[in-house]
């Protein structure tokens, strides 16, 4: 989980709360102004309550028949209440507070345990932070264009380009149905243009849908950010890129490759395959030119921990284009 997101996250339970008790308030002095006697009956309704709770620890005769006349006092009170919003057209419920998560009353806990809406808050944050929010706006599985991958074999690969992308496509399927059960990384490989963004981005917003953190970023980011962490301490930055569900690493080798970078990424690589945090990396480079750029430790992780995936076809871009000049 990202703890630097918790603050936010509170905040967000505290923005609710305070707007839902102003909401309340302006309902109430509505109320005022139509039938102030309403908000009479609910003050007293109030003190007959807390001499309710203050009683059962005091000592009176025949605590019971009092007891028993206060409630039914409350109770005849609130009848009258809600009968008098009814009249003038309010539902029984216009002067309690609202709360929009009736399960945790706002609070994001029941009890010491989180409730389903911390976590939808937790991802909806993160996702507004992502840039993954724009790419995502038009990169989706429903958007993917299979005519785009032609029909007919090119170079020696087995399969044509459409049949090719198909079997990524249902691979990368499958990836998002058994994400909870599998430990499976995704290397993403081939020319500019053949699709592997676009994949990568639809299986992020899938699981980010899912309520996983997902993180997503370019490799020169990323390098940036592991700099940032090597000299500056920052916790969230670090739990980010290090903890998050699924690390998308886009266009590996666009970065400036040292032997500072190196040694970088490989820590992040090993660590995250150490503690079974998945990855998926899409690079141009071929395989070869991976051999050659980064350390052996670095491709022999990439290579023996990843599913290797090729994409290719003509450039999708240009014929996307081409598609719009036509
Ligand atoms: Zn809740």
């Amino acid at each position: 989980m990202i703890k630097g997101y918790q603050q936010s996250v509170i905040r967000i339970y505290e923005n609710i709360q305070e707007e839902e008790k102003r909401a309340l308030k302006k309902r109430r002095s509505e109320i005022e102004k139509r039938d102030p006697r309403i908000l009479d009956i609910e003050n007293k309704i109030g003190k007959l309550c807390v001499e309710l709770a203050i009683s059962s620890m005091k000592d009176i005769d025949n605590r019971d028949e009092y007891i028993n006349n206060l409630k039914s006092s409350i109770t005849d009170l609130r009848v009258r209440k809600s009968e008098m919003l009814v009249t003038l057209g309010y539902s029984l419920n216009y002067l309690n507070l609202n709360y929009r998560c009736t399960k945790c009353k706002d609070t994001g806990f029941i009890g010491a345990s989180k409730c389903t809406c911390y976590k939808q808050k937790l991802i909806q944050l993160h996702y507004k932070d992502s840039q993954l929010q724009e790419l995502t706006r038009t990169n989706n599985f429903k958007s993917f264009d299979f005519t785009l991958y032609p029909i007919h074999k090119i170079g020696n690969e087995k399969d044509t380009p459409r049949k090719n992308i198909e079997k990524i496509y249902n691979r990368s399927l499958a990836y998002i149905d058994n994400f909870k059960s599998h430990s499976d990384n995704l290397l993403f490989y081939g020319n500019s243009g053949t699709g592997k963004t676009f994949l990568s981005t639809c299986i992020a917003r899938e699981l980010l849908d899912k309520g996983y953190l997902v993180v997503y970023k370019t490799s020169d980011e990323l390098i940036k950010d592991l700099r940032d962490l090597k000299f500056n301490t920052n916790k969230f930055l670090e739990d980010l890129i290090f903890n998050c569900d699924l690390l998308v690493i886009d266009d590996l080798g666009s970065e400036l490759i040292t032997d500072f970078t190196r040694a970088e990424l490989f820590n992040l690589l090993n660590k995250r395959l150490l503690t079974k945090r998945k990855m998926i990396i899409s690079t141009n480079l071929t395989l070869e030119h991976l051999l050659q750029q980064y350390s052996e430790r670095i491709t022999s992780r990439l290579l023996g921990n990843f599913d290797i995936n090729k994409f290719y076809c003509e450039d999708i871009r240009v014929s996307k284009n081409l598609n719009k000049i036509t």
